[in-house]
């Protein structure tokens, strides 16, 4: 193997990577202005000039505001440079644990794009907003058909935020019942927001050890439930990937002391057209419509949290709802004293509601079936093909996403982190880095159904060529990537004083 092979192993499959011709230099070099450069021209002033400065009064500028002064095609060029040093579900696999970063399909986008669609205003008048208004009914129905429940809300923007406004409505319920109580539970594989959640909504955090199969301890539940707690958040299949088989006894125990379950519905690409949380006893939970219904995620766009619940938390969901008139029309009623208000501006986003439709229609319910059982399966054969080379710390059968550990080859020196940053270099997303927090140096690895047999075994040659590398040469490993062209950043500056914007050097 000569050495350029040896730090990229899979070429074809690298991005971003220099082009022969241009040193690494200038492809840094991220200032481009040059003083007087304009990207437009505008043709000679044909009518008498207005004083600008008399008519903005302060509100006129004279300078440019050092603005970057580039021409088209070097603001063109800068960004679809940048674009090229990321990665995209567009490029390959991105097996990112507990995000479920399946395909957003074109068709979506398409229908997205309607013009009436796209271009409709919150504030158009009701007679003319019928048709988005039977969109975002129609979603509702679908949704609720899907999750098992009686009532929802699409306001909520992000699966954290869909929780908060979950936790709201249990308060809000606790409250109209005399006391809003004081603790919510919360298993020790959950995901970071739910705590947030609780302590944001006033709740004191108690958290709940999980049992040697990675699911609720009952007996420590049952000591644990009292008189004093709201609800417990349960991530249902957990973040471990595996579902909770005594789901409805825990729901029975909770609701035995006048506390609700709370399902924290990221994981339902495991569940859709298979069971309903509805049916297993769960009071009130969110889904994230950029994850299980295929609505872009993170930078490709907003996300979207609705929060479905049973018939009695309904008077308490954020207004506007939407209401059907007796002659088939529909409109948002205010009118909802018990409401918790509202979480949003307008309606949500609606833009990511006609997304997560076209996906539920394309597919249908056979379709959205079958995508369950193709992300459970692809999942499985992900973990039967690397338990040999990595270690499993939970044995419990998964769902749709596999947790390894790094404990074989931490022997070697080699991290979880170290693992990932390497499949960089094999063209791949790295997978979910040390979370969840049960399992120490976890590696958590959810394909989706959108991935081809083909797809999956590259990125299994790749995981496997990576436990190789651990054992024959772990510095290789533990410098990686290789291909980018920034390789190891200062992951604690970046957290601690992060560049979110340009500024201009004055
Ligand atoms: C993604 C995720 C969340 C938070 O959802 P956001 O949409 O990112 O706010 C909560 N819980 C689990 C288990 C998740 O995977």
């Amino acid at each position: 193997m000569d050495a350029e092979t040896k730090y990229l192993p899979n070429r074809r499959r690298t991005f971003g990577k220099v082009r022969p011709h241009q040193t690494q230099n200038e492809v840094l070099v991220f200032e481009k202005s040059t003083p007087g450069k304009r990207g437009y021209m505008m043709p000679p002033l044909d009518v008498p000039a207005i004083d600008a400065a008399k008519l903005l009064g302060d509100a006129h500028r004279n300078d440019s505001g050092l603005l970057p002064e580039l021409s088209e095609i070097e603001i063109i060029r800068h960004f679809t440079r940048l674009s090229t040093w990321n990665y995209a579900i567009d490029l390959g696999m991105y097996p990112l644990g507990s995000c479920t970063m399946k395909y957003n399909p074109r068709v979506n986008e398409v229908v997205a794009r309607i013009p009436g669609l796209a271009e409709a205003h919150p504030y158009r008048v009701r007679s003319h907003a019928q048709g988005i208004m039977e969109i975002i009914d129609l979603l509702q129905y679908c949704l609720l058909e899907i999750t098992g429940m009686d009532a929802i809300t699409l306001q909520p923007a992000a699966g954290a935020h869909g929780e908060m406004t979950g936790i709201l409505l249990v308060r809000a319920w606790h409250e109209s019942q005399g006391n809003p109580r004081k603790k919510v539970l919360i298993p020790d594989s959950a995901h970071g927001t739910n705590p947030a959640t609780a302590a944001i909504c006033g709740y004191a955090v108690e958290n709940l050890k999980s049992n040697a199969d990675g699911g609720i301890d009952l007996d420590a539940l049952a000591r644990q439930a009292d008189e004093e707690t709201a609800a417990l958040m349960l991530t249902n299949p957990s973040t471990l990937g595996v579902f909770e088989n005594e789901i409805q006894r825990i729901a029975d125990i909770l609701h035995g002391k006048g506390a609700l379950l709370y399902m924290d519905g990221a994981n339902m690409n495991a569940l859709v057209g298979k069971v309903r949380p509805g049916d297993f006893g769960v009071d009130v939970m969110h889904l994230n419509l950029h994850k299980t219904f295929s609505t872009p995620h993170g930078g490709g766009g907003p996300g979207s949290g609705p929060v479905a619940c049973k018939a009695f938390l309904e008077p308490f969901l954020p207004i506007p709802v939407l209401l059907r008139e007796p002659d088939g029309t529909r409109r948002w009623e205010y009118d909802r004293p018990q409401s918790i208000g509202r979480v949003r501006a307008y309606y949500g986003n609606v833009g990511m509601f006609i997304r997560a439709l076209a996906y539920i229609l394309a597919n249908g319910p056979d379709g959205l079936r079958q995508t369950t059982e193709d992300a459970v399966l692809n999942a499985n054969y992900i973990r039967k093909r690397l338990e040999d080379v990595y270690e499993l710390p939970y044995k419990t059968a998964s769902m749709h996403e596999v947790v390894f550990s790094d404990k074989r080859q931490a022997a070697h020196g080699v991290k979880t982190g170290d693992i990932a940053k390497r499949l960089i270099d094999y063209g791949f997303h790295p997978y979910t880095v040390s979370f969840p927090l049960i399992v120490p140096g976890a590696l958590m690895i959810e394909p989706t159904e959108s991935e081809s047999v083909q797809e999956l075994d590259l990125f299994i040659d790749a995981m496997r060529s990576i436990a190789h590398e651990v054992e024959e040469d772990p510095e290789l490993v533990k410098t990686a990537p290789h291909s980018t062209r920034v390789s190891r950043l200062d992951e604690v500056q970046a957290a601690r004083k992060p560049v979110l914007r340009w500024k201009p050097t004055e």
